[in-house]
């Protein structure tokens, strides 16, 4: 093998720039070329595109974002995108393409290969970790540390007013990052996608939880973590209700794209290293249609489809201790008291 290529797509991540940096060591370690595409599948296209050399990825592996950038591609949905990106790789002399990205990217990658030959290699890349066939998707792990910091903060002021926060953390179809954000930040309320039933309901849940807080607890704080899109008019239309049931302040916070950003944690500079490191030697395998990921602490390579067609289940553990805690209820009937 003599050239390779790497594109980052999609929703950016922190741990991307780690993995190009992977990428790139150990290509250069087998005496390959890399050549970094920039902005998604639109490089491609356009034939935008740069060598990248261990002096390019010098320094980077702190960096959030990704040095080859991102971006959405909606024409490469289309059999002539996929057919000029075909020709452009071709002629470069390209073997394999490396694809860093969620399962949209993947859906890309798959699509690719109906009009190009060579070898197509997906690695997980998204904070929502929405990726079935790895048990942690590089991103995820600094998404949670930025959404459990701006909550431990929001729980300052609110612990001081004694006010109840809602907090809307990104993962509009799954819910790793609000379940692990609400479970570490001792959060009084999770909603995500897996565990939300209809808006009614969740509201009625959460009132009379609310009125058990308070009745065991006294006047307190009071934290709910709610992920995005679970219903028209989001957090902000949730605490407008709760307020007009409760007659409490209640204000919501949106966390938003600073969830995306920062220096990636080490857990994911690690896992983009390893991960970058892995695919390359698939591709020198001669792997082709894969995503690489981690079970287990064991590096695996599985059909790329798997991605998408697979739905990964929250932790059910969590959930259960999650639940088991705020089950006010059941502590009354066990005569359990309040220390205050
Ligand atoms: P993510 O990779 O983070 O899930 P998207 O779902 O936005 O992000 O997908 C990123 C890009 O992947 C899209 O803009 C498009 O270029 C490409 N893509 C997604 N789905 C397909 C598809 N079915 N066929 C071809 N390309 C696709």
């Amino acid at each position: 093998m003599r050239k390779i290529a790497v594109l980052t797509s999609g929703g950016d991540a922190p741990g991307m720039n780690a993995c190009i940096r992977a990428i790139v060591l150990t290509a250069e370690h087998f005496g390959i070329q890399v050549i970094g595409y920039k902005h998604g599948f639109n490089g491609l296209i356009d034939q935008e595109y740069l060598p990248l050399k261990s002096r390019n990825v010098a320094n980077i592996i702190q960096r959030g974002g990704t040095i080859l950038r991102s971006a959405r591609c909606l024409t490469f949905k289309t059999d002539d995108a996929a057919k000029v990106a075909a020709k452009n790789l071709n002629a470069l002399g390209i073997e394999a393409l490396l694809i860093i990205g969620g399962d949209g990217s993947f859906r890309g990658a798959s699509h690719l290969s109906k009009y190009w030959q060579g070898q197509v290699i997906g690695l997980p890349g998204t904070i929502d970790n929405d990726i079935f066939g790895t048990d942690a998707t590089i991103g995820y792990f600094t998404a949670i540390e930025t959404a459990l910091d701006s909550i431990d903060k929001v729980r300052d002021t609110a612990d001081a007013f004694e006010r109840i926060f809602l907090v809307e953390v990104m993962g509009r179809h799954a819910g790793f990052i609000g379940l692990n954000a609400a479970l570490a930040s001792a959060s009084d309320q999770v909603l995500v996608p897996e565990l939300c039933t209809d808006f009614e309901t969740e509201v009625d849940n959460i009132v009379n939880h609310l009125k058990a807080a308070m009745n065991k607890r006294g006047n307190c704080s009071y934290i709910i973590v709610t992920a995005e899109n679970l219903w028209p008019g989001g957090v902000t239309y949730l605490a407008q209700v709760l307020h007009e049931k409760t007659k409490l302040e209640c204000r919501p916070v949106i966390l938003g794209h600073v969830q995306r950003g920062g220096s990636p944690v080490s857990q994911d500079r690690i896992l983009a290293t390893k991960l970058g490191a892995y695919a390359v030697e698939q591709a020198i395998e001669g792997k082709t249609n894969i995503m690489v990921g981690e079970q287990n602490n064991t590096l695996l390579a599985q059909p790329i489809e798997v991605s998408w067609q697979q739905r990964k289940p929250l932790d059910p553990y969590l959930v259960k201790i999650q639940q088991d805690f705020f089950d006010i209820t059941k502590h009354a009937e066990h005569g359990i008291e309040s220390i205050n």
